[in-house]
């Protein structure tokens, strides 16, 4: 296994399903749906599709109200701003690297 921290991207808040950036931007609200931070705009939509295939379990966080999309994005990452990008090497399995990591 290959893994390597590939950029600290600071302050740089994006959409994971729009892309577009919210680093300054005072739009409210939002979710996290598993690894994915979800913009306002898009939440909808993704509730919507959330609601359709039952995965409300996958919801992880709702953005408070009163709180921008931007600094609940940075409260999730908690200050680590870094990217981890893992390389499987052949034979690996996400699942068993994921029981390593946590124990
Ligand atoms: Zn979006």
């Amino acid at each position: 296994m290959i893994e390597k921290i590939v950029s600290d991207i600071g302050d740089t808040v994006i959409c994971d399903w729009c892309d577009i950036e919210y680093t300054n931007s005072d739009a409210k609200g939002g979710i996290l749906f598993g690894e994915k931070s979800i913009c306002p705009k898009c939440m909808p939509k993704a509730l919507e599709n959330i609601k359709k295939f039952k995965e409300e379990e996958f919801i992880k966080a709702v953005c408070p109200d009163d709180m921008t999309f931007k600094d609940f994005v940075m409260t999730i990452r908690g200050g680590d701003n870094t990217i981890k990008i893992i390389t499987l090497d052949k034979g690996e399995n996400i699942s068993d690297i994921f029981k390593k990591q946590s124990n």
